[in-house]
């Protein structure tokens, strides 16, 4: 099944990836349906995110309060995350699987699956979707279609 997002959600990862200097990596949480997996928002990383070659942390309490602002405006949940590979393939790294885990397996987040998209630092601007679960107790990984809605 190809994932899907919303064009409002592509712009505003293309917005903040062309407004970062290109050789940090950026990001931000994704929000929307778990159950149909449509990305219907994309934070942007927050005033206090650490942005370094080869690792991001997004600001946390700018996450938190788009998490509420996002449920309140259109129920949509957090269920997964963006992030830049300034000088590596757009695969997920061991530090990024590890964290997609660690999510996965927090009880209290109840995750089926974790979405992650990874993109280029600069333009052409490309996007790689993965999609990890945990099927029979094992990490499961892979690359779903990434499909924009165009409104009708
Ligand atoms: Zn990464």
């Amino acid at each position: 099944m190809a994932l899907k997002i919303r064009p409002r959600a592509v712009e505003a990862i293309a917005e903040v990836i062309r407004g970062g200097s290109g050789a940090l990596e950026t990001g931000g949480a994704l929000f929307g349906s778990d159950s149909a997996e449509v990305i219907e928002h994309a934070t942007t990383p927050g005033p206090k995110a650490i942005h370094g070659p080869a690792n991001f942390s997004r600001d946390r309490e700018h996450t938190k309060a788009e998490s509420s602002r996002l449920y309140r405006l259109d129920r949509s949940r957090w269920i997964g995350e963006w992030h830049t590979h300034p000088a590596t393939e757009l695969i997920p790294s061991e530090v990024d699987l590890a964290t997609y885990v660690r999510h996965l397996t927090d009880p209290e987040l109840r995750f089926e699956r974790f979405l992650a998209l990874i993109c280029s630092a600069s333009a052409p601007i490309q996007v790689a979707a993965w999609r990890i679960r945990i099927v029979s107790g094992r990490v499961t990984v892979d690359s779903p279609r990434l499909e924009v809605i165009h409104p009708s």
